[in-house]
């Protein structure tokens, strides 16, 4: 069985999809790992460190990737790097499958078989290969990071012979993973903090973390998860009263981390133009759903942009921006998965369809778009 690693070609990213340690662990399991020259460097990983660890640098991509059976990636392939994969190779990276258009259509050209990580369900069984945890974990640390860089004023209170500099308040807004440890990395800093979010089991995990719940907590509330532990989009009832706390309360806060998402639909707009009015100056707002829409009205991806003296940070693919770490659990994620593709014994692929990991997570099979949400209905 051979792997390969490609060099990420999309500008905005830096991760790789294999560690050395999931290099020596792959060839434990039975590849021969190839990695494409300087593929790890914007995660720190060179060339000679995957060396070490037993890979085979290949400096052109395409000559050892079309004989590869299984491409380990981090992003979706741009259509170029399709060209002379192996038909009935496995490619395995973050699909972004509902929002990616027209760029499933290689892959189904291809006749290649693609598995989309993002899609791991959130099942015990599939922990370790949930890569949207491990990535919004590390995004929602960033996030308070890079409001801290942009704010002119401290997060702990400090009591000085020149006296007293007040804590920050920051308002963490949608309390899933990447919320949660916003909120967790900003008490760490020493801010007072409070948090929203619609779905009623996030009130006791904020508070765990020592927030305040800040919500309306309506009938609607109670029932706005989802069998499956998201949030469902809420009815424009429920968001006018949203928006009323919302507004009440953002003015008072010096800093606004916003995370909240509804799987397959655009950010829930939580952050209006007069909401951003009423901030006091100097105030910051971190949108890390700015690339589904955003949270916040104003955002815009990849910019600082100022407006009424708030600046509003739309920083896009976060995790990327600690690629070190993102790439290390990103590897450990896959590896995991790729475990499940293999009969250790034989040292063979032997992937069980039936397996829910497998059937959730296969997009598309020997070139045929398979996956419900997205394969064309039958007339
Ligand atoms: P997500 O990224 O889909 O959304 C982020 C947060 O935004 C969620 O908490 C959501 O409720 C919130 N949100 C959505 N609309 C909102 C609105 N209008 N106002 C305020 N907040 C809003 O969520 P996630 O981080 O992927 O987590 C989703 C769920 O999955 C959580 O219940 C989490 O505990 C669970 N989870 C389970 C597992 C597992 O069992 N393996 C692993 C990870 C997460």
């Amino acid at each position: 069985m051979k792997i390969a690693i490609p060099r990420e070609q999309r500008p905005d990213e830096a991760r790789v999809a294999a560690s050395p340690e999931t290099v020596k662990k792959l060839i434990n399991l039975g590849f021969e790992v190839s990695v494409e020259t300087g593929a790890g460097l914007g995660a720190a990983i060179t060339d000679e460190a995957y060396s070490a660890a037993g890979a085979t640098i290949t400096p052109d991509a395409t000559v050892a990737f079309g004989e590869a059976d299984v491409i380990a990636k981090v992003r979706r392939p741009l259509p170029d790097e399709m060209k002379g994969l192996k038909s009935g190779a496995l490619l395995i990276s973050i699909v972004d499958p509902f929002r990616a258009g027209d760029e499933l259509k290689p892959l189904q050209d291809a006749g290649i078989t693609a598995f989309a990580m993002d899609l791991i369900p959130r099942i015990t069984r599939a922990q370790s290969m949930d890569v949207l945890s491990s990535q919004s974990n590390l995004a929602g640390y960033k996030a308070v990071l890079d409001g801290a860089s942009v704010y002119g004023s401290a997060f702990p209170m400090m009591m000085t012979a020149a006296g007293t500099v007040p804590p920050a308040k920051v308002l963490v807004m949608g309390a899933g993973v990447a919320g949660l440890q916003a909120i967790a990395t900003a008490k760490r800093l020493g801010a007072v903090v409070s948090a929203t979010d619609v779905r009623p089991a996030a009130k006791e995990q904020v508070e765990s973390l020592g927030g305040t719940f800040v919500a309306v907590e309506d009938e609607e509330f109670k029932q706005a998860e989802t069998s499956g532990g998201y949030a469902k989009e809420m009815s424009l009832e429920y968001q006018k009263k949203q928006a009323e706390l919302i507004a009440a309360t953002i003015k008072k806060m010096d800093m606004v981390i916003t995370t909240a998402l509804i799987p397959g639909r655009p950010a829930p707009k939580l952050v209006s133009a007069e909401m951003v009015a009423s901030m006091k100056p100097g105030s910051v707002i971190v949108d890390l759903a700015v690339e589904t829409g955003g949270n916040c009205e104003l955002s815009e991806p990849g910019q600082v942009v100022e407006k009424d003296g708030v600046k509003i940070v739309g920083y896009t693919n976060v995790p990327a921006r600690l690629a070190a770490d993102a790439s290390a659990l990103y590897a450990r994620n896959l590896y995991n998965f790729v475990e499940l593709l293999v009969d250790k014994e034989a040292k063979a692929l032997a992937i069980d369809w039936e397996d829910q990991i497998v059937a959730d997570t296969c997009i598309v099979r020997d070139g045929k778009l398979v996956h419900p949400a997205l394969a064309p209905k039958e007339a």
